[in-house]
């Protein structure tokens, strides 16, 4: 069965791209083609820019319970397409099925109940204890460009909050996973959002990407991806005088006090599940786990034990095992990675280069863990994005902390402690978007984003709405 994105959504149906090229979309457990997605261009962004300027007369005054209205439609279509969304990312980019559908798909229904509760919530007129009045409107049209770890999420978290806002938007998915965004605008379709108010848009950084960046009848642009392709986005929007919010990379510190006690073990096994979760394809992953001397060795051994009793598989098997890399591009990366550690002197302690055993097809990766790893070395500075953690120790609480700083990104941190007063005195020092300890998860509706070249603006509930409106001040004589 081929799967193939070769149209693209604009103006309430789905139209022919405006040229030919086109990209092949491959398996990565099977390194096989399973389809075709059409590669837009500028001319395309431009037609999609026109259809939600036009849009916006009208969708941008849209009331408050009629937003409301739709995003519960989506909410509702996204949750009966739920299985639909998890197959087409399991064959697209490896998401193992029972986490492509528990997790990956599901955050397209979660991230839906945060904004319907946060945009209930919203005043969107105010009144100043000074007399004067405050009103929110939407920003205009605006340009999402998304990456293919968390397809949908990442979707969900742009695409709900412009349109509960009014904003029209144009979507451009990653070009490795264009079958669940397309999944996607079906149900947008179905759920009536008006013509011209969503468009998708196919096709790579460079051509379609680069082009919303620069497009002067965007007022918006939101960008999810790495720091590099993240700076480029800013240059070219900066002259058009748009609004930037970037959610960027990661190399997240994990940690680990000796007062874990009892619990050590239960908390360093979840630090490597975590780490290795999607493959290690997460911006938040915590991949840095700076572990107390005092547990040290103890935590390099349950890491250890952890790491080689992780599966790795068929990602159309259920199974809490871990799938292949997205990509070779993403495999390649990740053995120049394992290969560097090596080299640098530190010491790996599970995994390593090449395929895990039985293994002799598909983008699969070992999962890894060195010890004794400086923070000078590449593996504990660059994101990998890969099964690999890295196991660095400290003297103590403060050195711990100054390591866990030390980085160029602030997306998450992690804490592992049975003191709850050393819990709260660590995270207020942790330079990070989220701080999670001993386990505790993000709830739907909570802002996420990150500190330091991790980005700027926060998505999810309350603040992801706010960072699509403009604030209005009304003054009466
Ligand atoms: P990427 O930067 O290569 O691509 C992301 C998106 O940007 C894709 O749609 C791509 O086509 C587009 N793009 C690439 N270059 C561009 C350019 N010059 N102009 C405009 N668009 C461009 O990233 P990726 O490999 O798809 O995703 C992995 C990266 O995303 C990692 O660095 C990860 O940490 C980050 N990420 C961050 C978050 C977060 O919320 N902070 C979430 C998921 C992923």
């Amino acid at each position: 069965m081929t799967m193939d994105a070769l149209r693209f959504y604009v103006g309430g149906e789905w139209i022919d791209p405006l040229g030919r090229e086109t990209m092949p979309i491959m398996d990565p457990a099977t390194e096989e083609r399973i389809g075709t997605v059409a590669l837009g261009s500028a001319a395309d962004v431009d037609r999609a820019a026109q259809a939600a300027r036009l849009a916006f007369e009208t969708f941008g005054r849209w009331p408050k319970a009629d937003r409301l209205a739709l995003l519960r439609r989506i909410r509702d279509l996204t949750a009966e397409r739920r299985e639909d969304l998890a197959q087409a990312m399991s064959r697209e980019m490896g998401a193992p099925i029972t986490m492509a559908r528990e997790v990956q798909a599901e955050a397209g229904v979660g991230h839906a109940d945060g904004f319907i509760e946060a945009l209930e919530a919203q005043q969107e007129r105010w009144t100043l204890s000074n007399g004067d009045t405050l009103l929110r409107e939407p920003i205009g049209p605006a340009g999402l460009i998304c990456p293919w770890n968390w397809p949908i999420n990442q979707i969900a978290l742009k695409v709900l909050p412009a349109l509960a806002t009014g904003c029209p938007a144009i979507l451009k998915p990653s070009e490795h996973t264009p079958l669940s965004a397309a999944i996607y605008a079906e149900i947008l379709h179905e759920a009536g959002v008006p013509a011209g108010a969503f468009a998708l848009v196919h096709g790579t950084g460079p051509g379609v990407g680069d082009a919303i960046a620069r497009h002067p009848g965007l007022a918006m642009v939101s960008f999810t991806g790495s720091t590099r392709a993240g700076v480029s986005v800013s240059k070219s929007a900066a002259d058009s005088v748009k609004r930037v919010t970037l959610e960027l990379g990661g190399k997240s510190p994990n940690l680990v006090f000796a007062d874990c006690g009892a619990d050590l073990e239960t908390r360093v096994r979840a630090s490597v599940a975590e780490c290795f979760l999607n493959t290690g394809q997460s911006c938040d992953a915590p991949t840095r786990l700076i572990a107390e001397r005092a547990c040290y060795d103890a935590v390099v051994e349950i890491a250890r034990t952890a790491a080689e009793e992780t599966e790795v598989g068929d990602p159309r098997a259920e199974g809490d095992h871990i799938g292949p890399l997205f990509d070779r591009l993403q495999w390649d990366r990740v053995q120049t990675r394992i290969e560097q550690g090596i080299e640098e002197g530190a010491r790996l302690v599970a995994g390593g280069p090449g395929r895990p055993e039985g293994l002799n097809r598909g983008w699969f990766a070992r999962p890894t863990v060195f010890t004794d790893v400086r923070n000078d070395m590449s593996i504990a500075r660059q994101e990998i994005f890969g099964p690999v953690l890295s196991i660095l120790p400290a003297r103590d609480e403060a050195e711990a902390i100054a390591i866990a700083n030390d980085t160029p990104y602030g997306l998450a941190a992690y804490v592992q402690t049975g003191d709850p007063a050393r819990a709260e005195r660590v995270a207020a020092r942790l330079r990070a978007g989220a701080v999670h300890v001993n386990g505790g998860g993000l709830g739907w509706g909570t802002p996420f984003g990150g500190y330091k070249a991790s980005g700027n603006g926060r998505e999810g509930g309350a603040m992801g709405l706010e960072d699509y409106q403009e604030v209005k001040s009304l003054h009466f004589g």
